[in-house]
């Protein structure tokens, strides 16, 4: 079902347009959400998630055998079948986006969504790898974590696989490339780094993504523009924001993730508690819906601040689910973040709540 946008709702929205600052963007990695999500008037794509783009039946095989290969040659041969597809990905993103900007996540799996379950998976990935069972069974016990959201996931599995994002960055500039041809504005990606703790990772990972960039510069005699930046959504990452920012040219704060860690509470479990907390009066709501300003919040107020000390012209938004959510943008609007970015059906009301933030702010 489409609500219609027509009529007094554009007017209304029109209006709130004219006076917000805060630019709204997207979550989206899908074609239909990029598509839903530009007809709500998005104005960018603020994460895309991408090892969603890896549970479609015809590449989870190639992905559960790239992960629990023993061999960086063995992982390599799974990622040359998945790079097409990867590529395809983000040639159809950049071409719904026609020019807006578009911030693409390397792979953040918590590993165990990525393994096979049950003797069926684990017989068809021996299969496809052409190893034993044994080998399959071998390598998850060695790969299975006690904690997996808090273990071998983001950017630390950049770190150990470097040809992961390997892979990745060269789909999104080769992908870049490909679109830019269309004519228009050239595609400028933005890639974005998941859950670091500090200035080295990002270090390490970016002088990764600039090789792969001038390899495929060359290979396609093109010129290359894009940005690197990375997730806020540790505590450490934001008290260390202004040396991480010498290498970052935006941040994108991961509340989901910032609140999860910030408040040492598991953002699948958190309901069981969650209404005898509220009802003693211990949480003002759920801290996964609206930002906990005071806690949560005044990290991202830090990071903010430090990353803007290092870097001033640093780009910041947010991309957790409080970007969708009106109390949170107006703590967007109060920090002069310069985007939000939400669900595709939560485009409108981010606009509307972007716009009312402007005028509450410029009233006070
Ligand atoms: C976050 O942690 O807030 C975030 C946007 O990333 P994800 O929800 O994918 O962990
Ligand atoms: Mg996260």
């Amino acid at each position: 079902l489409k609500p219609d946008l027509s009529g007094d709702f554009s007017k209304l929205m029109e209006w709130a347009d004219g006076v917000r600052r805060l630019k709204v963007r997207t979550n989206a990695e899908t074609p239909d959400d990029a598509q839903t999500a530009r007809g709500f008037g998005a104005e960018g794509i603020g994460l895309c998630r991408t090892e969603h783009m890896f549970f479609d039946p015809a590449r989870i095989i190639s992905m559960r055998e790239m992960i629990l290969a023993e061999t960086e040659q063995g992982r390599r041969t799974a990622l040359d079948k998945l790079l097409p597809y990867q590529r395809q990905d983000f040639i159809d993103l950049f071409r719904i986006m026609k020019g807006l900007p578009v911030t693409i996540r390397l792979l953040d799996p918590p590993l165990h969504e990525f393994l096979p379950h049950g003797d069926g998976e684990i017989a068809e990935v021996a299969n496809a790898a052409g190893v034993s069972e044994a080998i399959v069974r071998r390598r998850l016990l060695d790969l299975t974590e006690a904690n997996p959201m808090l273990g071998h996931r983001g950017c630390r599995l950049g770190i150990s696989y470097p040809e992961i994002y390997e892979m990745q960055v060269r789909a999104i500039f080769e992908a870049a490339i490909e679109v830019s041809k269309d004519g228009g504005n050239p595609v400028i990606p933005e890639i974005m780094i998941p859950l670091i703790v500090g200035k080295k990772e990002l270090e390490i990972l970016k002088a990764a993504i600039i090789k792969v960039a001038a390899e495929v510069e060359a290979e396609k005699l093109a010129k290359l523009t894009f940005l690197v930046g990375t997730m806020i959504e540790l505590p450490r990452a934001a008290l260390k924001a202004g040396e991480i920012a010498e290498e970052a040219e935006f941040f994108s704060f991961g509340t989901n993730d910032l609140t999860q860690t910030t408040f040492g509470l598991s953002r699948d479990d958190a309901s069981r508690f969650l209404d005898t907390y509220i009802s003693k009066e211990i949480f003002a709501g759920d801290p996964f819906v609206s930002l906990d300003q005071e806690g949560v919040g005044e990290l991202v107020s830090i990071a903010a601040d430090r990353g803007r000390a290092t870097r001033p012209d640093i780009k910041l938004g947010i991309c957790g689910e409080h970007g969708g959510d009106p109390s949170s943008i107006a703590f967007c609007e109060a920090q002069g973040l310069d985007y939000v970015s939400c669900s595709p059906y939560r485009v409108p009301i981010a606009r509307l709540a972007a716009a009312q933030a402007a005028l509450d702010r410029k009233s006070s």
